[in-house]
């Protein structure tokens, strides 16, 4: 992989060593990614000997993928802590965003990234990053998500070159060789990256590459326990979230001739069945089962805007849909964005007419 040659290994490296103060951020409404690879980072940042290092996430992360966070990374979420984590930022002096091509997929946190004169770091997987706001960009979309990219760079880290290394870097990694030089990869952080690589992968069922599966069989040969964290996963929900998804396919799944599916997830919908954050999380898949659609999209209503999911098949665009007609971007077949109702739309009922257009007008 050309983005892990030596030159920027040793930027890593070089600015990893000269900072005091390390800010690790992720995207909005954190997904499994944002949270896998933002925990193995710090994780890494504070073996590298790190003292001062904190994840600032511009929202709470859902409760059933709360167990990623480890106990001792240090977190700060705007939603709660709004002023605390501005003057995290504001004291940073090396800022590293992860799983968002650009500081508008931080929302909240966009601002005080634009005042900040910390040095930056990008590690992300999306199409088009904005390079001209980082120092050192590690960007590629051929890989399954931010958590595999970042298992390969720790790795590179480790192995390249010792005697050039800051001594802190020694200590990477919990095994050591006879030489005392230690290995990546970790166990708290390869569990980590393996959640993160997971759920963006969907359980190996997207976006995977022959390094996807390298990456997997190193980590269980680690002793990463995938069944245990399958089960954290994908077997820990609330029956809530299962009768919503029985209801969502009955009663709430539009098909159109041209080949796309819709659904509508209306703030009376998510009352009547209590859905909390994060757990409509898959429900956008389901309609791409069926033979004849290659889009689909699901909407769900918060406050003034609907947030859109988009997913297709592969030769259709979900990422050009998502661009066109709902202000957002993200992979070729996984994109996301928002309509906004009041501006888009005059109002939330008209979101259904809107869609239809779009996916005609788009598949057309
Ligand atoms: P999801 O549908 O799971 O929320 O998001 C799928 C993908 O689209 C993710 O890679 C996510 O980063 C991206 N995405 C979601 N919402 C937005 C958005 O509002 N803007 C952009 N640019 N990307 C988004
Ligand atoms: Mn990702």
């Amino acid at each position: 992989m050309e983005i892990l040659c030596t030159e920027n290994i040793q930027a890593l490296k070089s600015l990893v060593h000269s900072a005091t103060q390390i800010a690790v951020l992720g995207h909005t409404h954190p997904d499994g990614d944002a949270l896998g690879v933002t925990a193995g980072m710090c994780l890494w940042l504070q073996q590298c000997g790190k003292e001062s290092v904190t994840c600032v996430l511009p929202d709470t992360p859902a409760t059933h993928l709360q167990f990623i966070l480890p106990p001792s990374v240090r977190y700060l979420f705007h939603d709660q802590a709004p002023d605390r984590a501005a003057a995290c930022i504001a004291e940073a002096d090396l800022i590293i965003l992860m799983d968002c091509n650009a500081f508008s997929r931080t929302e909240a946190l966009q601002p005080h990234l634009e005042a900040s004169h910390a040095r930056k770091i990008l590690i992300d997987h999306h199409l088009n990053p904005d390079r001209d706001a980082f120092d050192l960009v590690f960007s590629t979309p051929d890989i399954s998500s931010a958590s595999e990219l970042l298992y390969w760079i720790l790795k590179a880290c480790s192995e390249s070159g010792g005697d050039t290394l800051p001594a802190a870097f020694a200590r990477t990694g919990s095994r050591s060789d006879a030489e005392g030089r230690v290995s990546f990869p970790d166990i708290a952080i390869g569990t980590a990256l393996m959640i993160g690589m997971t759920t963006d992968t969907n359980n190996f069922a997207n976006s995977v590459f022959p390094s996807t599966f390298r990456m997997a069989s190193e980590l269980i040969a680690a002793g990463v326990d995938r069944d245990a964290l399958l089960q954290h996963i994908y077997q820990s929900y609330r029956e809530n979230r299962v009768r919503l998804m029985g209801y969502m396919q009955y009663e709430g799944l539009h098909t159109l001739p041209c080949g796309a599916a819709y659904m509508i997830m209306t703030e009376e919908v998510l009352r009547r069945f209590d859905l909390h954050e994060g757990e409509s999380e898959g429900l956008v898949n389901v309609p791409l089962t069926i033979a004849d659609i290659r889009l689909s999209v699901l909407l769900k209503q918060e406050k003034d805007h609907f947030r859109v999911s988009v997913r297709s098949k592969k030769g259709t665009s979900a990422q050009q849909l998502a661009v066109r007609f709902f202000h957002g971007g993200g992979h070729e077949n996984a994109s996301g964005g928002k309509l906004h109702i009041g501006t888009d739309i005059p109002a939330a009922g008209d979101a259904a007419a809107y869609v239809e257009n779009a996916l005609n007008t788009f598949l057309a």
